[in-house]
């Protein structure tokens, strides 16, 4: 079984209308234009090699004080019908996270929304796009009804191109304060919070529901084999879940340099990542380990 633990909803269920046919992002992967608008159909054949996938988008910010530009960014409540809409037409497939935006006095009546009428299992949060402290009242306001609800939470970590986007927010480390307080609490950090894949590494080390997904770490192949060796010898490859970010990346694409994660290394004395090890990052049973099997 193949579980991709992070995608992103296609918006658009039969064509692209004309005004978004064209947004590329050229900024998230170096030398590659990814196409940001897709269909139903685009998506499932870019899911078809993996068996079960994580699907979400991220809440903007209701109060429109920021101009940033990330097209993930849906209002609520669009953000999370879209994601139902689209995991109902699959249930044997998808499962579909819940977002919310912190700072929305309604963002805990939207979770109960998402999970108990929409069928959503987890929460999504872009805590860098959506101007919050991780730290901060409103954030934590979110894990505590997580906890209390066995609801895991994917949150982004590690560095983006947008410009209005804290970096720090966005920062690792930051989550080993909420696993102390929310010892409970379920979580996928993104990317292996790249480029500081040391700093997610000592976090997963520590607390045994916190995970991180692949996705993104992978696509810079000197950083992706620091970061999978570092894991090895920290000894928390286990802690590693299989994901791809579509459309930042297909499933097929992070399969192909997880298993070349040595090709970097190839004719040097350096040590490899065990090739062992990686096949079962790709077969691993995340959703059980998530709780949402
Ligand atoms: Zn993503």
């Amino acid at each position: 079984m193949i579980v991709d633990v992070h995608t992103h909803t296609p918006r658009y269920r039969d064509r692209v209308p004309e005004a978004a046919a064209g947004q590329v992002n050229t900024k998230w992967s170096t030398g590659k234009a990814i196409q940001m608008a897709y269909t139903w159909d685009e998506f499932n054949a870019a899911l078809a090699p993996v068996d079960r996938a994580i699907v979400f988008n991220i809440a903007a910010d209701p109060r429109n004080l920021y101009e940033i530009d990330e097209p993930y960014l849906v209002p609520v409540p669009a953000v999370n019908d879209e994601t139902a809409a689209f995991i109902n037409a699959y249930p044997e497939k998808y499962i579909g996270f819940v977002t919310v935006h912190p700072h929305d006095p309604r963002a805990i009546e939207e979770i109960e929304r998402g999970t108990q009428d929409l069928g959503l299992k987890g929460i999504k949060l872009g805590l860098n796009y959506q101007n919050t402290d991780p730290l901060g009242p409103e954030a934590f306001h979110i894990y505590d009804y997580a906890q209390a609800h066995r609801l895991p939470i994917l949150v982004h970590t590690g560095t983006s191109p947008v410009r209005f986007a804290d970096v720090d927010y966005a920062h690792p480390r930051h989550l080993d304060r909420v696993a102390m307080t929310f010892p409970d609490l379920t979580v996928i950090m993104a990317h292996i919070g790249h480029p500081w894949q040391a700093d997610c590494i000592a976090v997963i080390r520590k607390h045994p529901h916190i995970w991180a997904d692949v996705s993104g770490s992978v696509l810079r192949m000197w950083g992706h084999y620091n970061a999978m060796r570092m894991a090895t010898e920290w000894g928390v490859l286990d802690k590693l879940l299989f994901g791809s970010d579509f459309p930042a990346s297909t499933p097929l694409e992070t399969m192909e340099r997880l298993r070349d994660v040595n090709g970097v290394i190839r004719g040097t004395a350096l040590p490899p990542v065990p090739e062992g090890e990686i096949e079962e990052i790709i077969h691993r049973d995340s959703l059980a380990l998530l709780g949402l099997a």
